[in-house]
């Protein structure tokens, strides 16, 4: 019963969406475990970009079916848009994308709280994609949610609405002085998503777990990283959702023995969207350097990513509470033409070196990074396909890499397109 999962080592945006497109080649299913339409998968190819936010990028490999699982909490409008852009790209959905009738689902007052909640926090806030992800988890775990269940009854949808709105009105209107919605209008807007929705929607564990029987590969992916994971993460300033290993087994369903392989998705170098802390961060010219040639800015927001050294005190935490079996070392290009590459190997806190990446933000947030400074390689090695045709000083960068978190590097992208590969 081979799972494989791909997860974000550090904030997100690591660029998961290229090697899930790859390693999806030799998948039966890719399914979704967790988050909402906030992350932004980029794929690549005959120089043309897509980007998905909650369907698998596995949707474009002929002979692969796509499941957004329970954990996923789903705008219908997202969903039905990017399956309309999938089909005009001339792919077929309809019988291959699985939808779980257990996920829940993000309504207009979720994203009309979030926003209100933001502004009204202000200095505080956490920086959120203003999508509605959060407050549609909050629901989910107050019990409260509507899930896509819900939407075959109208009468139960109008019931469970009513009690949720009148609560969502009263928070709106009187703490955070914005307007109430009409109960009425949102029925009559879910109702007919129902029915564009219907021919999507199943017991997708079920499925799944039937597959994993009958010998599919499954290939997971989660969305964000490990940094941002609620338990996990950085807290607050993190997502709602588990985007590490145990999300996997329940945003889907399926059992923690099922995965034989948990592949550790790391961009060469650090990026953070939105605030907190970033020990690594770099407001130089290499900063500077990184985004502009990593093209470091938000897939979905348009947002400029901070940017900073690689940063393995966090790599070592994230490997130790995902268990990676391999690493995917990706953007390694954007590094070339750099005189030095630095690479944080430690923590100083009050004056004391440690490699533990400490679980409370208020020290993070003051710990001084220990640098081990390698040479750069002076030459664009974007699309290098062969581990020996990249310059010695960027292999040795690799390796210390793999050698610092004891795990094997399996495969380096050297660009954003699928063939700009290294497989070791
Ligand atoms: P994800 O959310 O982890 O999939 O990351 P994003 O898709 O937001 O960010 C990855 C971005 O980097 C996308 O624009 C990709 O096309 C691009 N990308 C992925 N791998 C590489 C690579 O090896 N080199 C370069 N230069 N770009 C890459």
């Amino acid at each position: 019963m081979p799972v494989t999962v791909v997860i974000g080592s550090q904030w997100g945006d690591e660029g998961k969406g290229k090697i899930v497109d790859l390693i999806s080649q030799d998948a039966d299913i890719v399914a979704r475990y967790q988050g909402g339409a906030n992350a932004g998968h980029t794929i690549c190819w005959d120089d043309k970009e897509f980007v998905l936010h909650l369907v698998p990028s596995g949707i474009f490999q002929e002979g692969v079916d796509c499941v957004i699982g329970n954990g996923v909490v789903i705008d219908p409008v997202a969903v039905l848009k990017e399956i309309e852009m999938i089909r005009e790209l001339g792919y077929e959905v309809e019988g291959r994308l699985h939808i779980s009738h257990n996920a829940h689902l993000i309504m207009p007052y979720h994203k009309k709280v979030e926003e209100a909640r933001e502004n009204w926090r202000d200095a505080g806030a956490i920086g959120t994609t203003g999508r509605g992800i959060g407050p549609a988890y909050v629901d989910k775990f107050a019990r409260t949610g509507i899930r896509v269940v819900d939407l075959l009854d109208r009468d139960v949808l109008r019931k469970k609405l009513i009690i949720s709105m009148e609560e969502k009105n009263a928070i709106l209107q009187n703490v955070y002085g914005a307007e109430k919605l009409d109960v009425e209008a949102i029925i009559e807007e879910y109702v007919e998503f129902d029915k564009l929705i219907d021919p999507y929607v199943t017991d997708t564990t079920e499925y799944l777990c039937r597959s994993l029987k009958e010998g599919k590969h499954v290939l997971a992916e989660g969305a964000q990283g490990s940094l941002l994971d609620v338990d996990f993460g950085t807290y607050p300033f993190v997502t709602s959702s588990h985007p590490t290993v145990g999300g996997c087994c329940t945003g889907l369903g399926i059992p923690p023995t099922s995965i034989t392989r948990i592949i550790g998705i790391v961009k060469a170098y650090s990026t953070r969207v939105g605030n907190g802390p970033f020990p690594t961060e770099l407001e130089d010219e290499y900063g500077e350097e990184l985004r502009k040639t990593g093209n470091e800015f938000g897939a979905t927001t348009g947002r400029p990513r901070r940017c900073g050294w690689l940063d393995l005190v966090a790599l070592k935490y994230t490997t130790m509470i995902n268990g990676f079996t391999e690493l995917a070392i990706t953007k390694l290009d954007v590094l070339s033409n750099l005189d030095k590459i630095e690479v944080c190997t430690g923590y100083v806190v009050d004056g004391n070196t440690t490699q533990r990446f400490p679980s409370d933000i208020r020290t993070l947030e003051r710990v001084r990074p220990v640098y081990e400074t390698l040479p750069g390689w002076n030459e664009d090695i974007t699309g290098i396909t062969r581990l020996e045709d990249l310059p010695s000083t960027a292999r040795d960068y690799l390796t210390f890499i793999s050698d610092f978190l004891d795990v094997p590097q399996r495969l380096i992208s050297s660009g954003p397109k699928r063939e700009q590969t290294i497989l070791v």
